[in-house]
């Protein structure tokens, strides 16, 4: 059997990391990397410490029914609110949540606050941040040419441009295979990776049918004498045809797509067409492309293409949205393709931004509120923060000296985990400058010299420390 085809080599970027959160969002998250779910028994209670939880056992118990709510599609118009202080795992329980929502699951977390932008407006803000936690899986499918070179002949011809000397006009590769062997006419541009590749007969390669990438998989069975048998890296010819399917998944979100729809860039990666599904000349995500990505995606979503992965919006100090962020915080909630959206404030009652007398709960105007499933989270005690404390150590590779633990769990109990646990870097700092790997008394002593928790510094102000002069 003998056909002829022709691959169109493009020499495109490598893809770019799609599902990979800006830098911005992930160093939001790096905090949290201890954080694997919420540890609960399949019957739902909370282990004592696991995934990375320590303590907080009711709010992971109440976060694991809202789980299973989201599981059986039963929480869609819904929004979960956490409650509690500043540093009592707020952000880690959205984050576990969506880790037990599934691995790819995208979590998108925000600051109240961020809708507050010159040039953006706030509603656009909220819109994108629900868009990003949309994720969508494209199953690509790439066709590849893989088998054992029976043949490989570059075919030169007179180089037209230059009017003298050749060029390989073509490149003509026998791949053969346990069921036959077929002939491929290719572009010569792939002349270049064979070279480089040192791929020759008896060598078994594949070939990459659109980006005209060649690969030496090893040494057919067939030439194993004449191959260094050492090195074992020979393989037995492939068995199938010559043709081959692969498929490749890429995770996006519904944001990545507006994104590179607003700014189109050329090209045959799977992010590039993707980019130009939408004909526009564009550079602003708006309402209109929105809608027309949406309804590519759901054509993808027919034809088994692509599958949308709803993950987590997580809105932290949710008080400080205004009214208007609300109003249309509860139309987003309602929209088709929402996310699960988690919520988190450590106000009690306080006005409605943007109005002047609302005084609601949370500072949430209760048409929200009535939508959503309230878990609080509780202080910690010493013994909590203390291991919590050892649980980042571990992750962040420092060591801790005697009574280094029981000092910082002193710490957050008097003010706050958060301020225990932003301790440790500073101190393996102090500690490096002195040519020690171990963090000591002395590191945590000092740095109590040189910086104030808030309750402290709080007090100082209020006894008129900081008045100056008289
Ligand atoms: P804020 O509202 O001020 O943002 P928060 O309530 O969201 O605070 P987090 O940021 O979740 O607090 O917690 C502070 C740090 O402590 C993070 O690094 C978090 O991963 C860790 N942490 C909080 N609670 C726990 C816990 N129960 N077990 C393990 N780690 C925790």
């Amino acid at each position: 059997a003998s056909t002829s085809a022709t691959a169109t080599p493009a020499h495109n970027a490598p893809l770019p990391p799609p599902s990979v959160p800006s830098a911005g969002r992930s160093s939001r998250i790096a905090p949290h990397s201890h954080i694997k779910g919420l540890g609960l028994t399949p019957e739902g209670y909370a282990l004592a410490d696991t995934a990375g939880f320590v303590g907080q056992k009711v709010a992971r118990e109440a976060c694991g029914v809202v789980v299973d709510l989201i599981k059986s599609r039963k929480f869609s118009g819904r929004a979960l609110l956490l409650v509690g202080a500043p540093g009592t795992g707020k952000t880690a329980l959205a984050l576990a949540v969506s880790h037990e929502l599934g691995s790819k699951v995208p979590f998108c977390p925000m600051v109240g606050s961020e809708v507050y932008s010159a040039e953006v407006k706030k509603t656009e803000v909220l819109a994108e941040a629900f868009r990003r936690a949309i994720g969508i899986r494209i199953k690509e499918t790439k066709q590849v040419y893989e088998g054992e070179v029976t043949e490989l002949t570059p075919t030169e011809a007179e180089n037209p441009l230059s009017g003298y000397g050749k060029t390989v006009s073509h490149v003509i590769v026998g791949l053969k295979t346990v069921k036959g062997t077929k002939q491929l006419k290719l572009d010569p541009s792939i002349y270049e990776s064979i070279l480089k590749e040192k791929i020759v007969v008896g060598d078994v390669i594949y070939i990459e049918h659109n980006t005209g990438a060649v690969k030496r998989v090893g040494r057919s069975d067939a030439y194993a004498s004449s191959y260094d048998l050492e090195s074992e890296t020979y393989v037995p010819l492939p068995k199938g045809d010559v043709h081959k399917r692969k498929e490749l998944v890429q995770d996006v979100t519904l944001g990545d797509l507006d994104a590179a729809n607003a700014r189109p860039q050329g090209g045959q990666d799977i992010m590039s067409v993707m980019g130009s599904l939408v004909k526009t000349g564009r550079t602003e995500v708006t309402d209109k492309l929105r809608r027309e990505v949406n309804k590519v995606v759901k054509g993808y979503v027919e034809q088994g293409v692509a599958e949308v992965v709803p993950g987590v919006v997580f809105i932290d100090e949710v008080h400080m949205l205004d009214i208007e962020c609300f109003t249309y915080l509860n139309a987003l909630l309602e929209s088709q393709m929402a996310p699960t959206v988690i919520l988190a404030t450590n106000r009690g009652n306080s006005l409605v931004r943007g109005t002047s007398d609302i005084v609601a709960p949370h500072g949430i105007p209760v048409d929200l509120l009535d939508r959503c499933m309230i878990v609080k989270t509780d202080a910690y005690s010493r013994e909590e923060v203390g291991k919590v404390v050892q649980l980042r150590a571990g992750v962040e590779g420092l060591k801790l000296g005697p009574g280094v633990v029981e000092k910082l769990a002193a710490e957050g109990e008097k003010s706050s985990l958060r301020y225990a646990l932003q301790l440790l870097t500073p101190a393996s700092i102090l500690a490096r400058l002195v040519g020690r790997t171990q963090i000591e008394m002395d590191d945590i002593g000092e740095m109590g010299e040189l910086f104030l928790d808030a309750k402290t510094s709080a007090s100082l102000i209020g006894e008129g420390g900081f008045t100056g002069g008289n």
